[in-house]
């Protein structure tokens, strides 16, 4: 199946009506039309998406280790804690 699209896509006129659109817009805000195919647009929606999930991982990742870290020091410093008030008391 042909498309109807024309070529230049990432021009910043619109190749129905010539008005000046943002490059990467989905529609011409003069005259309304699809600048892209949905082939395009999801293309674009997923990348987004994938963009955003990669970043949330990284997010989560970092505050692991920071939980990681926080709860060995944690574990350290409550040990050294109780040694001093044992031996507080035991003397
Ligand atoms: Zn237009």
């Amino acid at each position: 199946m042909a498309r109807k699209t024309p070529q230049s896509f990432d021009s910043d006129h619109c190749p129905y009506c010539g008005q000046n659109i943002l490059t990467g817009a989905m529609r011409c805000v003069s005259c309304g039309k699809m600048l892209k195919t949905p082939e395009e647009q999801k293309a674009a929606i997923d990348h987004v998406i994938a963009s955003r999930k990669k970043f949330r991982i990284a997010s989560v990742i970092r505050i692991m280790v920071f939980l990681i870290i926080i709860g060995v020091a944690y574990y350290f410093f409550a040990g050294q804690l109780s040694a001093v008030i044992k031996k507080l008391l035991g003397s």
